[in-house]
């Protein structure tokens, strides 16, 4: 089993890369991104305790991304592997990730951390406010907190895939072509 987690900030590009990879190596595309907002369209409990959060740029609290999580991966029992997208956000959901896999006999390959400047992931997201509708791209200070969030909260989980060795810094400036071409590398 082929397990990634695609990390980085928001408007690095781990949407956009996942759809590739996803393809090319045979994986399951975990986002827990979209899986919170199709529960928020379908009207679920899930999606009503999430939607506060996710309005204002915060996290979820990790009892309820981390149980949501396992869910989505049990539903794939026949998965090749799986490409976590926008999971783990926080050690103690790396520190959970790492159990849950470990309990079914796998793991975690590596972590492909796209690296892009503030500045850019800014200028990204509100671009991509135009054609996603999310209203947490349309407003600047809903991005500025997702971005405090991410160094705050989320920063620290690379220290969790350093130690273990897996943690692989990929420049995430330049044309999709080309940074698919370096993670397609990186992955090996
Ligand atoms: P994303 O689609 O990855 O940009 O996530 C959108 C929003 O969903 C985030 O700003 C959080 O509010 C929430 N979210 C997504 N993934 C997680 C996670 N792993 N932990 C907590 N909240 C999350």
């Amino acid at each position: 089993m082929r397990n990634l987690v695609l990390f980085g900030p928001p408007g690095a590009g781990k949407g956009t890369q996942s759809e590739f990879l996803v393809n090319h190596y045979n994986l399951v595309h975990l986002s827990t991104g979209d899986v919170f907002r199709y529960n928020i369209k379908s009207g679920t409990e899930l999606g009503h305790l999430a939607q506060s959060y996710m309005d204002q740029g915060k996290l979820v609290p990790d009892e309820v991304t981390i149980s949501m999580l396992k869910a989505e991966v049990e539903k794939h029992s026949e998965a090749e592997g799986f490409i976590f997208d926008g999971f783990p956000r926080t050690t103690a959901q790396a520190e959970a990730l790492d159990a849950f896999l470990m309990s079914r006999g796998h793991s975690i390959e590596s972590m492909l951390s796209l690296e892009v400047e503030e500045s850019e992931l800014k200028k990204r997201l509100l671009a991509r406010s135009v054609t996603s509708g999310r209203a947490d791209d349309a407003d600047e200070a809903v991005i500025q907190n997702r971005i405090n969030v991410y160094h705050a909260e989320t920063a620290p989980v690379a220290d969790f895939y350093k130690a273990l060795g897996k943690f692989k810094s990929i420049d995430g400036l330049g044309s999709v072509e080309e940074i698919t071409t370096r993670l397609v590398q990186a992955i090996g």
